[in-house]
């Protein structure tokens, strides 16, 4: 079991956490809902319309498109009913695709109840779906004159897509009009009884008022119970791999303006002059410290990581594209970490800290020699003679500063996340933590999060689900984000100077990169607006997407089978 929401009351922080309102698992925190479904076994909770439920409901939209919603409304209920009356199983709605796979006799029996007129009606408006479908398990309700009358041309494929994409987002119009008539049916069917019968007809007015998009809300909720039975459907999946086979992926580009180049080199040279400013000062502030031969280290470490956040900033200054992602992330990120163990070497100021950060670091380095020699003991290498020489240099280097058979390995890891935590906690700056140094760390380690967004974009073809394709995204180059980068080093610079002494705490360098930023207008290189950013298929899509290769389901059944 796991640890329950804590309760609200005397024992409250001040601060509210995180999370608070989940349930701890050991390390995983999971929403009350979600927990109580997995832990009562009830399944997951959640129905995936795109994958499961939408080729299942896909014949609702068939008569809709061919009918309008009103007589499609009846059609549906008629053919729900007839269902129904011609078939014994259990458990079915008959607002799914899949509840109408009948043997012979129930086939004619429906037919029978439903009536000449309504049949004919149902199979004309699946005909054309039916030609590219063949698996549709409503496909016997199509007749054969219909069926040869039906083309199976690329711009019928285009319309089917279109269908499709229509009803994709569960909440829109087109998938709520799907999703109304199937609970109409259901109920005026006798599958559900309902002491609150909500306003079908409110569909009309959906989602502009809050009457209707209740209405909404209610029939989602309620047809969760029905549609859970399309989970796993044969259909469902038949019809996905059809639609894979039978058309190309769309890759949408964003097309957007070139960075002003002119601006861009205006804004390098604003950062030269950032770079050499910057330099100057970490050079003024090394003098600022009282010397301490005894004791090199403090002042050491503190120079070297200021100088060390000095060095990204003026990179990025000079260097504006490096503020595209993910390498802006990267950057930030080592910057964050760095000001996090700044601020806390500088709030304690003990000189054991200091001798631990440097340990740490030649215990690393030991790491790395042990790693190297492990290779000289496998087989063998025909580069035995530079790892042999790296060795070599690499040990030289850490003897100089402490023999290495004196060096202890501390594999824990001062860099680990759970050590940078109680850092940035004893330091009072959780939020540089939580707020900068944690979501970046998704970029750095390419999370899911990161790549889905970054790399990733769902392909814009309908008949293909929503699976995701490699994608270059249009990257702006942000001033905000090289502003940031400059903040988070005069943060850094305020701390060493503030242990040096020194009168003023503020970077200077910093300061004179801002104003000229804003007599500048920011160079104007950065941020295309919404407005200029267009969709429109990759040339090599375009010319993919060619009718004859993708719309015609018989030269494709020769080609694969
Ligand atoms: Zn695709």
């Amino acid at each position: 079991m796991g640890r329950k929401p804590r309760e609200k009351g005397k024992n409250r922080s001040k601060k509210p956490r995180v999370l608070d309102d989940h349930v701890q698992h050991g390390k995983k925190f999971r929403p009350p809902l979600l927990d109580y479904m997995l832990t009562s076994g009830h399944g997951p909770p959640v129905l995936e319309w795109v994958r499961w439920a939408l080729p299942e409901v896909l014949w609702i939209k068939l008569l809709i498109h061919e009918y309008g919603i009103r007589n499609a409304g009846e059609l549906v209920c008629a053919t729900v009913e007839a269902g129904k009356a011609a078939s014994t199983v259990a458990n079915r709605s008959y607002c799914m695709a899949s509840d109408f796979v009948f043997t012979s006799e129930e086939r004619a029996k429906f037919v029978h109840t439903l009536g000449e007129g309504p049949a004919n009606q149902v199979s004309r408006a699946f005909a054309t779906f039916v030609k590219f479908f063949p698996d549709f398990p409503m496909a016997w309700m199509v007749r054969e004159t219909n069926l040869d009358d039906a083309i199976a041309e690329a711009d019928k494929l285009e319309e089917i897509k279109q269908l499709v994409g229509d009803v994709r987002s569960r909440r829109d119009r087109p998938a709520m009009e799907i999703q109304t008539c199937a609970m109409f049916s259901i109920v005026a069917s006798g599958g559900l009884i309902m002491h609150e019968m909500p306003d079908f007809n409110l569909i009309s007015e959906y989602p502009d008022t809050d009457p209707s998009r209740e209405m909404g809300a209610q029939v989602r909720a309620s047809l969760n119970i029905f549609l859970g039975a399309a989970t796993g459907s044969a259909w469902a999946k038949a019809f996905w791999e059809r639609g894979r086979s039978i058309s190309q992926c769309l890759n949408l580009r964003r097309k957007v303006p070139p960075p002003n180049t002119s601006a861009l080199m205006e804004a390098n040279k604003a950062g030269t002059r950032f770079a050499r400013a910057v330099a100057m000062e970490v050079g003024q502030l090394a003098e600022a410290f009282p010397p301490d031969a005894q004791n090199p280290r403090r002042v050491e470490v503190l120079l070297g990581l200021l100088q060390r956040q000095s060095q990204i900033a003026a990179d990025m200054a000079r260097m504006p594209p490096l503020s595209m992602s993910p390498w802006a992330e990267m950057g930030q990120r080592a910057m964050a970490e760095t000001l996090i163990r700044l601020k806390w070497l500088a709030a304690k100021d003990v000189q054991e800290n200091y001798e631990w950060f440097v340990n740490y670091g030649l215990g690393q380095e030991k790491l790395h020699i042990e790693h190297l020699k492990t290779l000289l003991e496998g087989e063998q290498r025909t580069d035995r003679d530079q790892i042999k020489a790296e060795i070599e240099a690499r040990e030289s280097w850490l003897n100089e500063q402490r023999y290495s058979w004196l060096q202890e390995v501390d594999v824990g890891g001062g860099a680990h996340d759970e050590n940078l935590r109680t850092l940035a906690e004893a330091a009072g700056c959780s939020d540089l933590r939580s707020l900068v140094f944690q979501p970046m760390s998704s970029d750095v380690h390419g999370h899911w999060n990161s790549i889905a967004r970054h790399n990733l974009t769902v392909c814009a073809n309908p008949l293909h689900g929503t699976h995701r394709l490699p994608y270059e995204y249009a990257r702006p180059i942000h001033i905000e984000v090289v502003a940031g980068v400059l903040n988070l080093y005069a943060d850094s610079f305020t701390v060493v100077s503030t242990l040096a002494g020194s009168e003023s705490t503020d970077s200077a360098a910093v300061k004179a990169w801002y104003k000229e930023a804003d007599e500048a207008k920011g160079w104007g290189f950065y941020a295309p607006s919404e407005e200029n950013l267009t969709e429109e298929p990759t040339e090599n899509d375009a010319d993919a997407q060619t009718p004859n290769s993708s719309a015609s389901p018989e030269a494709e059944d020769d080609s694969t089978s």
